[in-house]
């Protein structure tokens, strides 16, 4: 006999992820080897993970680990090596999401309320409200017992059921990422388990049915994990009760085993982690947001929940929720947080966002399945960035015309081997499903640089941008190139598909590409496979050289997509993940629009198709010049289509044409911004006094809620583009001084850069509120542009703080009886013209 004696070194104690790797070591010797925890004094068998648990190990505590048997002086060295070396490091934390960034900063009118917030990262955005629930949690107390048949067929029962159960978990283990692989490896090792599976035997040996005997085995060991003194071990109880669920489905079938994720009413989800069949199951119209304590903003989850509209956070602390399950509370998707305590002022601040998304939805609602097109009647096709088939639907429901960027690298990344054909085809043709005749791009895959693969052990580089990426990896990888492009062409047969290729910076390149196409293409007619003949190829534009060869390269291929978050980073030699160059990656650099105006020209000199697919497709400000640049495509993320329509559609692309020769002659990003901005403000010709900026008799109940109010319907009515930003500068001079004039009047004000069309909102209150030290009814709020004329603002702030000391100007504005009235009567006091 053999002992070892050492100090357990797990943080956590000997939970089921490290139990489950020793008992793996051991299980390879046939001697006997028992597990002696010296502070609790339990045994175990170390061969069996339930048992290892139950020895409540806990981090510093005295070990020993007899081993008796013929193979006892092998097993006592591979043990020790693995104790000092490999047992330590069993217990990474599994991946949460990092953090990249600081909490946002929440909106000035939130922050005032003091709502009571626990943070996570938003990746889904919108809000909701509703019960807090954790879900993947299984209530055996729930679950009727089934009577016995006989123990022979009880006992075939549990065999099969048991079997089927490891057999799916190897299938999901195949497809697993790490965090994934850790925690269903935890639950092979439970399902395979001699402790566990001698307790479920003796249940059945007592004349139990097999679902009786999974229950009593659950509680069983769920009360051992329960009375750890360990909170980590504690909470491993959870695996216990989703294996014995798990098992009860195996043997008698999910339908008599419904999995537990109804949701009866609005209800807010936490789970550790959800898989996407598990979402899939959750009822979408009751399910008002999402929490995951694991999990980062590109698990097909994830991705799922942004298709689904579902506010959704992550690496969000599921110990601080507890003490809130099954109350009311709130999540933001965008801001990245859960309010858990929903008081009168944050509720009604969120009626209000409702009341703003719904506006704004029935505003763009016009143009969602119209085709992009200026108010000159000058096309831009509209179209949609996705990154699996699953978004296609939401794309195609938010008016995208076509998708102009299919990239492909997610559906290769957070798993342990490439795609197979078959899989890849299978989604591409559900793409296609959704498109029902529009056409799509698909990029081949864009891996490397910024988009590690564990699978494909790049090594890592220095300068990973300017290194082993994209078209660079093919000829090394070119089996799963091969499949990836054959995938698509077998696609192509039911629908418009496109292939584009990443990356591209020279001639070769494009006829490497070309020859590897053709000689698939030759395999596919000599296997008869269908496929769509003339399927275009295009490349993305996003590498600098391309731009002085585009002559050539489009005698070569059928269309182009400028990557413009690429072609900045290389045109302006900035790496575009580096904080502290940020400021030098500017698409706006007139360097940088003279370079796509020259690739635009000659692309339709040659008459090919060129659209645009980098983050820049969906910035507002840039539109103009984009539709000055005459591009035949935009492309981006689903929910900026809707609001991109309606902005192209009150344009005039001969006005963007002369604004865009401007900006090419500007010297710097800075005045071409200047340029943005002036132009911004001649485009409507809105008075500084307007009926539909002032508002009466309004039950409004705080300076928060004014300001939030009248800065929101200045978004609407399309003179401020970020409402919140607007109202965190009027705080700033609420801070140094609080506006009220005394009298009930109050006169918030300031010059920002965030409204375009400088206004006077006014907001009459049904009842006055505190306004600093002052009671105010009547509020008069000015915005004026940062650009506007000089002193403008000091002039009309004080010509009107004159006016309000007259108490016959009061009256008449308390008394107006319209909006038309009071707009009449400040353009004349004004003398506003
Ligand atoms: C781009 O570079 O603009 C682009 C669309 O590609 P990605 O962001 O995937 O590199
Ligand atoms: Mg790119």
């Amino acid at each position: 006999m053999k002992t070892l004696s050492f100090r357990c070194e797990l943080p956590n104690g000997i939970h089921a992820r490290p139990a489950s790797h020793i008992e793996a070591v051991c299980n390879r010797f046939d001697s006997e080897i028992i597990w002696t925890n010296g502070r609790t004094k339990l045994s175990a068998n170390a061969k069996s993970v339930l048992s290892l648990i139950g020895t409540d190990t806990l981090l510093d505590d005295p070990c020993q680990l007899t081993i008796d048997g013929h193979d006892e002086e092998t097993a006592f060295a591979a043990l020790r090596e693995f104790i000092e070396k490999d047992l330590p490091a069993c217990d990474a934390p599994l991946e949460t999401t990092e953090q990249e960034d600081e909490h946002l900063a929440l909106p000035r009118n939130l922050a005032n309320l003091n709502p009571k917030l626990i943070r996570g990262r938003a990746v889904s955005a919108g809000f909701g409200q509703g019960q807090l629930l954790h879900i993947g949690a299984i209530n055996f107390d729930n679950i009727e017992s089934i009577a016995a048949t006989t123990q022979d067929e009880e006992q075939d029962r549990l065999k099969q059921g048991l079997e089927t159960l490891k057999t799916s978990i190897n299938i999901q283990l195949k497809a697993a990422t790490h965090t994934e692989f850790e925690v269903l490896n935890a639950h092979l090792s439970i399902a395979t388990d001699r402790e566990f599976n001698s307790t479920l035997a003796s249940k059945l040996s007592i004349g139990k049915s097999c679902a009786d005997a999974v229950i009593a085995t659950a509680k069983h060991y769920g009360e051992m994990m329960k009375n750890s003194s360990s909170t980590y071990l504690r909470e491993r109880e959870l695996d216990i009760r989703d294996v014995c669920f798990q098992l009860l489905q195996a043997i008698y079938g999910e339908q008599r085993f419904a999995s537990q994720l109804e949701l009866t009413g609005p209800s807010i989800c936490m789970a550790d982690d959800l898989t996407p069949s598990q979402f899939l199951e959750l009822d979408k119209s009751k399910l008002k947001g999402l929490l995951l304590t694991h999990g980062g903003s590109t698990s097909h989850t994830v991705i799922l929940a942004r298709s689904f509209a579902i506010p959704t956070l992550v690496g969000i602390d599921g110990n601080s929720l507890q003490a809130y399950l099954n109350q009311e509370v709130l999540i933001d998707g965008s801001l990245g947080f859960v309010a858990t305590e929903i008081s009168e002022p944050l509720s009604r601040y969120y009626q209000q966002e409702s009341f703003v998304a719904e506006q704004v939805a029935k505003r763009q609602e016009a143009y969602r399945f119209e085709p992009g097109c200026s108010q000159d009647g000058k096309k831009l096709e509209v179209a949609a960035n996705i990154a699996h088939s699953v978004e296609a639907d939401s794309a195609f429901t938010n008016g995208a015309e076509a998708i102009g960027l299919f990239r492909t690298e997610m559906l290769y990344m957070d798993r342990s081997n490439a795609p197979e054909e078959d899989e890849l085809y299978n989604i591409f043709c559900q793409a296609i499903e959704a498109a029902n005749g529009k056409s799509i791009i698909i990029r081949t895959i864009d891996i490397g640089g910024d988009k590690p693969v564990d699978y494909l052990n790049i090594p890592a580089e220095n300068n990973p941008f300017l290194g082993y990426r994209a078209i660079r990896i093919y000829q090394e990888f070119l089996p799963m190139v091969k499949t990836q492009l054959r995938a698509i062409l077998r696609a192509s047969a039911h629908g418009r598909l496109k292939i584009m290729i990443p990356m591209i910076s020279s001639m070769e390149e494009i006829l490497w590409v070309k020859d590897v196409l053709a000689e698939i293409r030759q395999e596919l007619r000599s296997e008869h496979i269908p496929f769509d003949e003339k399927i275009p190829l295009g490349i993305m534009l996003e590498v600098p050289s391309v731009a002085f060869i585009i002559d050539q390269c489009c005698e070569e291929v059928d269309f182009f997509s400028i990557g413009s978050n690429d072609l900045t980073q290389y045109l302006m030699a900035v790496d575009r993940d580096n904080a502290k160059v940020l400021k030098n990656y500017n698409s706006l650099n007139p360097a940088f629009l003279r370079t796509l105006d020259h690739v635009v020209n000659e692309v339709h000199r040659h008459g090919k198709w060129i659209g645009l697919c980098g983050e820049l497709g969906a910035k507002g400000s840039v539109l103009p010049l984009l539709l000055g640049l005459g591009l035949d495509e935009i492309s981006m993320s689903a929910p900026s289509i809707p609001a991109t329509k309606e902005r192209i559609a009150r344009l005039d692309s001969r006005e963007c044409r002369q604004l865009l020769n401007k900006a090419m002659q500007c010297r710097t990003a800075l005045e071409v911004e200047h340029l943005l901005a002036q132009f911004r403000m001649t485009q409507s010709d809105a008075p500084l006094v307007a009926a539909d900026c002032i508002s009466l008799d309004r039950d409004l109940r705080s300076k928060e809620e004014v300001i939030k109010t009248l800065a929101d319907n200045l978004y609407l009515t399309g003179r401020c583009r970020y409402p919140n930003k607007l109202a965190d500068d009027l705080w700033a001079r609420e801070d140094v001084f609080s506006t009220g004039l005394g009298f009930g009047f109050a006169i918030p004000h300031t010059k920002s850069e965030h409204i375009e069309q400088s206004a006077i909102s006014v907001c009459r209150l049904a009842k006055p509120i505190q306004w600093g030290d002052e009671e105010a009814r009547f509020v008069i709020m000015l915005t004026l542009n940062k650009h506007a004329a000089g002193d403008q603002h000091m002039k009309i702030f004080s010509r009107l703080a004159r006016k309000i000391m007259h108490a016959e100007f009061r009256d008449h504005l308390m008394n107006a009886e319209s909006a038309h009235q009071i707009e009449a009567i400040l353009k004349a006091e004004l003398e506003i013209i």
